[in-house]
């Protein structure tokens, strides 16, 4: 029956027709971004469903988060028309795989009410082990362990398959022996974690060939998104469930290859590789027409990505000719950054257009403050995708609690918020009695716990460390009578055991959080004092959050994958920001090319504009660094670019610093290059090097072939000669020539300066 209700066909072009109507045995869907990888997942659920060729039950699929399963059930919904009734089955793979474990738990010696671990438990866990091990714990930490039983984790071996050779790399060889310990406590506590949702589905499934036929049979079809980034541990899950006892595997993998970037996390593009060799007869469907980007925007997507060795490549192309060329722009710093972005955005928006078409997509989440603040000072409607506000994260709460208890002895709410953040053992019962014993008293908490820990109300391990505790900001507060409050903040975030904390944690967000503490002193230098700052943090937090309908969307490059958005914005587009120095440090080549694979994602997320920044000075930690352009921009195809450049600033910059900006940036360089270097010699390297030689320190507009939009010359300045001007960054001078949209200036303090209008305020 292909009647009315069949209609979601006659969207497809022929590829994706075939790739929906072949649902019976193994199929590949390979190709590039905006294909319709997901659309084809989509189109051949409903179609599954609408032929009834299966129940909802009888379909697994997985999608990379929650959100897109909730999406796509909506999707399904209105092809087939009218809701779907319960996909049990649609989710991650660790939601799939904890619903699976609960069912069977006892198989893996655990009850159906098994606890999932929260990564401080985990940490702690560990210790313990660690310490009953005799092991120095200063050398061996527990987190460093917990990374490594993840990795072993994700590649589906349980203790009794790490070789030798891979438990050397913890305490002299007792990596397994650890690993073993823990799972053995795991059980003890009916608990597991992240790690063992797959891996005990992985046992259970090879113990019990008679479950694993159950699931076979009931599983009538298969379909995951995003193939390319799953790990070996999701992937031999996979393997085993597809497994049809009929003999026909009904699964459908669709991804692509230069989108593969979470290798950091194990996952194996290779796995799209072996999908012919494990499922023989697999089809192949590629898709190569793009739907999602207009020509320019593919094409420089498409010219980056040629850039990378490690790819299968492929042909992309679109009717959707013409349009904007990807815009490239040099900017002064971070804020001058935020501020041209939000301009741009707002002419968005009065050209008739939609918040919610724009994005912002950063490479760490560190980068958003300056565009928050500036929004914020705007009143511009945003969200964070993917994680709170800045200043309504927690660690930045944390912190913000310990600077309040430093300014105020009365401020309780700050204080209740850190007496036990990190963990000093002062539990419930403590706090409570010190809550009981203020409103007694009538005095802050801070004073009732002065008061208390004289007496003997409260003893033991809490009183010690509520004394020491007392004694720390004691010492903090006279220290800051003298020492500048950035330096305070740090010397309490150190000494108080709370950045330690997140060093400890097993977290995978906690990279992240010591990034975003490092920022919050940034955030902090910028004001004159501690109150002025946190008047300023109380206003900001002040605006209203609540839902709106209309907003900009804030978000890393990771979580943007598969969505997509008009107009995109991709700030920070500087050496060591992106490509990120820690990537290239560790991983060298490898790790430039997923870097690479992410820029191609960022691009590629764009329909009809992509809008690229760079900053010649970023304040990094407080302190100010000349940046240089991203490589990413250099390989560009120049075709498909226009440099916008506010370059005035850029060359200035150079001026300003150069020999220490070649120095440090050339060092930089030569360790990471070395390092990759001795990792592979290839024509892509050294092609690679080339360029770079070529394009060493220089302004993009400088770069051959990049069309250069220079601000019109004769287009003449709003400034006369004489005139008193401010300038954010050399303060007040007057202007002695004018020249096009460039100043002479004479400026009070820094002297002679040549600058550009745009940059320049009248006083
Ligand atoms: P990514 O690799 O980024 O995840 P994808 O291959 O999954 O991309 P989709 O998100 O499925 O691509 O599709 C990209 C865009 O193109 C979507 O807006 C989708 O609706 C549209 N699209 C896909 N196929 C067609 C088609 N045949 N006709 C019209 N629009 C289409
Ligand atoms: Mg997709």
């Amino acid at each position: 029956n292909t009647g009315d209700s069949s209609a979601y066909l006659e969207g497809l072009n022929p590829e994706q027709r075939d790739a929906v109507l072949s649902t019976e045995g193994p199929l590949l869907v390979l190709a590039g971004a905006g294909t319709g990888k997901t659309r084809v997942l989509t189109c051949r659920l409903a179609h599954i469903l609408n032929q009834g060729q299966a129940y909802p039950s009888q379909i697994l699929s997985v999608t990379f988060t929650n959100k897109a399963a909730r999406e796509m059930k909506e999707r399904v919904g209105d092809l087939v028309g009218g809701a779907v009734e319960g996909m049990p089955w649609m989710g991650t793979f660790h939601s799939i795989a904890a619903k699976i474990l609960r069912i069977h738990a006892e198989l893996v010696d655990l009850k159906s009410s098994f606890t999932i671990l929260d990564t401080d438990d985990q940490i702690r866990l560990l210790k313990q082990i660690i310490k009953a091990h005799n092991i120095d714990e200063k050398r061996w930490t527990a987190r460093y362990l917990a990374n490594l039983i993840d990795s072993w984790k994700n590649k589906g071996l349980l203790p009794d398959k790490i070789s030798a050779g891979d438990s050397h790399s913890f305490a002299d060889g007792k990596g397994r022996e650890l690993y073993k310990a823990y799972q053995t406590r795991l059980t003890q506590l009916n608990a597991c974690d992240f790690g063992d949702l797959l891996l005990h589905n992985l046992t259970i499934f090879q113990n019990y060939p008679d479950i694993l036929k159950k699931y076979n049979s009931k599983f009538r079809y298969m379909l995951v998104d995003e193939y390319q980034d799953t790990n070996v541990c999701q992937y031999l899950w996979l393997r085993l469930l597809a497994q049809n006892s009929g003999g026909s595997s009904n699964i459908c993998v669709v991804g692509d290859d230069d989108q593969s970037i979470y290798g950091w996390r194990g996952a194996e593009v290779d796995n799209i590789l072996r999908f012919e060799k494990d499922f023989p007869g697999a089809k192949v469907v590629k898709l190569e027409r793009n739907y999602r980007s207009t020509e320019h925007i593919l094409g420089a997507a498409s010219g980056l990505i040629r850039a990378n060795q490690d790819r299968l490549g492929k042909t992309l192309w679109t009717e959707d000719k013409g349009g904007n060329k990807v815009s490239v722009m040099g900017v002064w710093d971070a804020p001058a950054e935020a501020r041209i972005i939000a301009g741009e955005i707002e002419n968005w928006k009065s050209n008739g257009r939609r918040y919610s078409e724009v994005a912002i997509l950063v490479r760490a989440s560190r980068q958003m403050r300056s565009f928050e603040e500036r929004f914020i000072t705007l009143g511009l409607p945003y969200k964070v995708i993917g994680g709170p506000r800045f200043f309504e994260r927690a660690e930045i709460r944390d912190a913000h609690a310990y600077l309040r208890v430093l300014k105020s002895d009365t401020d309780d709410l700050a204080f209740e918020r850190i007496v036990n953040t990190p963990k000093r053992g002062i539990g419930n019962t403590t706090i409570q009695k010190l809550q009981l014993a203020a409103r007694a008293m009538g005095v802050s908490l801070e004073t009732a716990v002065r008061e208390l820990t004289k007496t003997d109300e409260i003893r033991g391990k809490a009183r010690t460390s509520l004394k020491a505790f007392i004694l720390d900001v004691d010492r903090w507060r006279k220290e800051a009578e003298t020492l500048p409050h950035t330096d305070i903040a740090e010397r309490i975030l150190d000494e108080s055991g709370y950045t330690q904390m997140w060093k400890d944690s097993k977290d995978a967000k906690s990279a992240g959080r010591l990034e975003n503490l490092k920022e919050l002193i940034q955030a902090m230098s910028e004001f004159p004092t501690l109150d002025a700052y946190l008047e300023h943090v109380s206003l900001v937090l002040d605006v209203d959050s609540g839902p709106k309908e209309d907003e900009v969307s804030l978000m890393t490059l990771h979580s943007a994958k598969g969505l997509e958005f008009p107009l995109v914005f991709l700030p920070g587009m500087e050496e060591g920001i992106f490509p990120s120095q820690k990537s290239m440090d560790e991983n060298g080549l490898a790790g430039l090319e997923e870097e690479r694979r992410l820029a191609y994602v960022g691009i590629t997320r764009a329909r009809e504009q992509a809008k690229i920044y760079f900053a010649a000075n970023r304040q990094v930690y407080g302190s100010w660094q000349s940046s240089i352009p991203s490589r990413f921009i250099d390989e560009l195809p120049p075709q498909h670019v226009e440099v916008e450049s506010e370059t005035g600033y850029f060359e200035q910059a150079g001026r300003k610093q150069s020999s220490d900006y070649v120095m440090e940036a050339a060092s930089r360089f030569a360790d990471s290059f070395e390092a990759a270097k001795s990792q592979r010699t290839s024509p892509g390297w050294q092609r690679y090097q080339e360029n770079r030689n070529k394009n060493f320190g220089r302004a993009p507009k400088e770069i051959e072939g990049h069309a250069v939009k220079r601000p019109a010359a004769n287009k003449s300045s709003n400034f006369k000669v004489g005139e008193r001007i401010f300038h954010q960054k050399f303060g007040y001078g007057t202007v002695t020539e004018t020249n096009g949209t460039k100043l002479s200036v004479s400026f009070e303090k820094a002297g002679d300066k040549m600058v550009l209008d745009s940059f320049v305020e009248r006083t």
